[in-house]
């Protein structure tokens, strides 16, 4: 923190830079590097009044793809979706709310036959229009429609090398297509980027993608823990232990340093990617500024909408507990300031934490890290056992944590079961033990490449992606 005036920089709380040359409309982007230049980098006048600046809207549960992740467990459309001119009422209410930017999500938000309607009307409203996607039918014609429309950036979704991203998103070709499209909209004045979700499958193939990226010109990478929600709660083989933490900050370390930075990838590590410790100056983004994990942004910088009108403090939450209001029945800005649902998490304090977190050094700021995560794994947010200060510590202390599954998710949209957190004895490394990942050599998946199809056998996938 030496440079005085950014000692106040907060983190970014999303993923796209804004870029160095012109929009699809012809507005000038600028981006120098500066948290606080981020369309979603909080500055002093944000601080001084917060409100929500970024919003991820879903526009459609409608899927073209069967991931075995889901935490939406996409497919077919909700059976009450916002019709068009519902839509455009929520853009001028975000607008009002002064709302920077809105990520169109699904589902597969290009299914909704008025996508591109919608994406105009943000843009057209002076907010940042941007799409995350599964590409596997992003054509020519649909990519048109998004530089029409004014679309910035559209982030594909690559989850590992060919066969191990198909097997998880439940589609053969969806690795193809995906690249493709991703082409496309690299050719396109559109920002390409991508995002990825780290779980057992993709995990020690991350260099191989970050090679990937850097071939097809991808900008910026967001990268996110896959948490046991919605199918992904089903798979329990899945998902990260907490102590593979340990062998994943390094990992991170190696791929920004070795392969983004010198290909021109901006790393975006996401909100469930912490907490503190050596590695935060490391990975967060604009943490060279000063900016540092702040805390779960869930109401008080960001929302979710889901295609019924749900109203969330963040789209990943598990809609249960967390919708305060429907959109198409009541003002947004009023849900946003008189719901529990929607003010608890930015009015979190220490005392809401419990478990290890109650007593980490870091609580006050860190609160807990991320609150989707942490209700996803044990059921209610304040003890979050996905963490590299707490898997650190502990290590110290010759113990690791083991998350069991003890409950199962019921099996709507957006929900979860549940985990016990099992602390156990650290096993013991033979001194000339050379370095893995996930038990494979670490030198095996460093050199990889990018026309690997997968790092795993089939019987490995197959068993990661059992139900139980
Ligand atoms: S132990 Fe909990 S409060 Fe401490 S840094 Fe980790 S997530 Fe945050
Ligand atoms: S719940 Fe997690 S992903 Fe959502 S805003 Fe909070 S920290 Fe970010």
């Amino acid at each position: 923190m030496t440079d005085k005036k950014h000692s106040k920089a907060s983190p970014p709380i999303g993923a796209m830079p804004e870029g160095e040359a012109r929009d699809t409309r012809g507005r000038r982007i600028r981006y120098d590097g500066d948290p606080e230049h981020l369309v979603r980098g909080t500055t002093d006048a944000d601080r001084a009044d917060p409100h929500p600046l970024y919003v991820v809207w879903e526009i459609t549960l409608r899927c073209d793809l069967g991931c075995k992740h889901c935490g939406s467990r996409a497919g077919k459309a909700r059976s009450h979706e916002m019709s068009t001119e519902e839509c455009l009422e929520v853009v001028r209410q975000l607008a009002e709310m002064r709302v920077r930017e809105v990520t169109l999500i699904g589902g597969e938000a290009y299914l909704r036959e008025d996508w591109d309607v919608i994406a105009r009307a943000i843009t057209d409203a002076g907010m940042v229009c941007g799409m995350t996607t599964g590409a596997r039918n992003l054509d020519a014609d649909r990519v048109r429609r998004a530089v029409d429309a004014g679309l910035r950036s559209i982030s594909v979704s690559i989850d590992g090398l060919e066969m191990t991203h198909d097997a998880q998103r439940g589609a053969r070709g969806s690795f193809r297509a995906a690249l493709e499209a991703a082409e496309r909209v690299a050719a396109s004045p559109i920002i390409l980027a991508a995002n990825t979700q780290i779980n057992r499958l993709s995990m020690p193939e991350m260099p191989s993608l970050a090679e990937l990226l850097v071939e097809i010109g991808a900008r910026a990478w967001q990268i996110q823990i896959t948490v046991p929600m919605g199918r992904g709660a089903d798979r329990p083989d899945l998902i990260l232990q907490p102590h593979d933490l340990l062998e994943l900050f390094p990992l991170l370390v190696y791929i920004k340093q070795e392969i983004l930075e010198p290909g021109g990838v901006q790393l975006f590590p996401g909100n469930n990617i912490g907490y503190f410790g050596p590695y935060e100056h490391l990975l967060r983004y604009g943490a060279h500024l000063g900016a540092h994990w702040g805390g779960c942004a869930a109401g008080k910088w960001c929302l979710g909408l889901e295609a019924d009108g749900k109203i969330k403090g963040c789209p990943s939450l598990p809609s249960a507990d967390w919708t305060g209001g429907y959109a198409d029945k009541e003002p947004i800005a009023k849900v946003v300031a008189e719901t529990r649902e929607l003010r608890y998490l930015s009015e979190r304090t220490r005392d809401d934490l419990w478990g290890f977190c109650r007593d980490c050094y870091y609580g006050d700021i860190c609160k807990g890290g991320c609150t989707w995560t942490t209700e996803c794994i044990v059921g209610k947010p304040g003890n979050n056992p996905y963490c590299i200060h707490r898997a650190l510590e502990l290590e110290k202390q010759g113990k690791r944590e083991r998350l069991v599954k003890v409950e199962a998710a019921p099996g709507v949209p957006f929900d979860r079961g549940r985990f016990e957190i099992v602390e156990e004895p650290m096993p013991e490394l033979a001194p000339d033990e050379a370095p893995t990942v996930l038990g494979l050599p670490l030198a095996h998946i460093t050199g990889l490449g990018t026309s690997a199809t997968t790092a795993w056998s089939d019987e490995a996938i197959a068993r990661a992606l059992d139900e139980r």
